[in-house]
């Protein structure tokens, strides 16, 4: 490397870890400490092919990725004995597979999601060409169950593929998947499939016992992202769905073998150990702990930012504080993810009561004070 690759690669280190302090606008755990796992990185080491079955060659980590996922299931509630899935790169691949299960189940099904649903979905449904529609949300961002209604009447003789968020992606609002499953009800609908992109706020909902997403309550497949709540250095998730399910994609694509069973080929394999690591070392009881914590604090900085005048407003058990547009200035400081004059700050494993404070004195500081101009019908409060 000459001179100023070295200078350059210097130079980003120091970014990114003084960047790191103000890391409050984006769902990513930052308490974590994989290095005892260090080691592992000197291999190559590949999870190619499904999760329960070994690859020939011995440089996987499947045993771990089989307990994270059983983990997993038992949080959720997975019927006995007839649940699979697998460590993914994140919640968007999951929501892919999800989707491709489906539709491989209902290939003339029409999906339906809202307006507030992460960007992914739309990609995803256009990458398997399915046929679908967008549900209008409320102001909190939660699916607008009498337009869903309405919809699926106009649409009653094709199976339903809903994709339902926990935790949406600006609000963290989570659509009721037991209200959904009584409007299929009322309109007959023989064939329906329910998928629950929990990327966000799985994990912790679940933990609390506030869980109302889960296969007992009508999902047929879940989504988390595995470096949000629990935190990794490398983006993952985990996907889970009914196996009988599962089974049928197998049939149905057997030219490409019965062990591809995943999207991708090649697979990490740190990552599962990662996850598996967090697990064990932090406990059940651990990150549920970390759960309320994540949640008092984001009631703290409701409160301070309301304190200071601030419409700022969360959703039921949301980690989210979501508050009007601030400038641009402190956007970037504090790395705001803004849209439709929202910002929103989430209260992640890692963010302390002392970055808030900062933040809250960044926003008092009269030269940040100019607000973007937010019409009216935005100031929209729950409280
Ligand atoms: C983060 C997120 C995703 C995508 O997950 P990645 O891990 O970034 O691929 C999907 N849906 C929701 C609601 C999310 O918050």
């Amino acid at each position: 490397m000459n001179y100023t690759d070295k200078e350059l690669l210097e130079r980003f280190m120091d970014k990114v870890s003084s960047r790191a302090k103000t890391f409050i606008g984006y769902p990513a755990s930052s308490e974590f400490d994989y290095s005892e796992l260090y080691p592992l990185l000197k291999y190559c080491l590949n999870n190619v092919g499904d999760p329960l079955v070994d690859s020939h060659s011995d440089m996987h980590s499947k045993y771990f990725e089989r307990d994270v996922i059983s983990f997993f299931a038992e949080l959720f509630k997975a019927p006995v004995a007839n649940w699979w899935g697998y460590v993914t790169n994140g919640g968007s691949e999951g929501n892919l597979y999800a989707l491709y299960l489906a539709r491989e189940l209902y290939p003339e099904g029409m999906v339906y999601y809202s307006e507030a649903t992460h960007y992914s979905v739309q990609k995803n449904v256009h990458l398997l060409n399915m046929p679908s529609i967008v549900i209008r949300a409320t102001e909190n961002g939660e699916m607008d169950y009498e337009d869903l209604r309405e919809t699926i009447q106009l649409h009653r003789h094709r199976p339903v593929i809903i994709l339902a968020n926990i935790g949406t992606t600006m609000t963290e609002a989570k659509d009721d998947i037991v209200r959904i499953r009584e409007i299929l009800k009322t309109y007959a609908i023989k064939n329906s499939y329910i998928h629950c992109d929990a990327a966000l706020a799985g994990t912790y909902l679940s933990l609390l016992d506030r869980c109302r997403f889960d296969f007992t309550h009508g999902a047929d497949s879940i989504t988390i992202s595995g470096h949000k709540f629990i935190g990794s250095p490398i983006p993952c998730g985990v996907v889970l769905v009914k196996k009988n399910y599962k089974d049928r994609i197998g049939r149905s694509v057997s030219y490409i073998g019965t062990l591809d069973t995943t999207i991708t080929g090649s697979r990490n394999a740190i990552t599962p150990v990662f996850l598996w690591y967090a697990i064990k070392k932090i406990g059940k009881q651990g990150l549920k702990e970390r759960a309320v914590r994540c949640l008092e604090l984001a009631a703290y900085a409701e409160q301070r930012l309301q304190e200071i005048g601030i419409a700022a407003w969360r959703n039921p058990d949301a980690i989210t504080v979501v508050f009007p547009q601030p400038a641009e200035k402190i956007c970037r400081k504090w790395q705001l993810a803004s849209e439709n004059g929202f910002s929103h700050i989430i209260c992640m494993p890692g963010v302390t009561k002392q970055q808030i404070d900062s933040f809250v004195d960044d926003l008092m500081d009269k030269a940040n004070q100019q607000f973007l101009c937010v019409p009216e019908y935005l100031s929209y409060s729950i409280n």
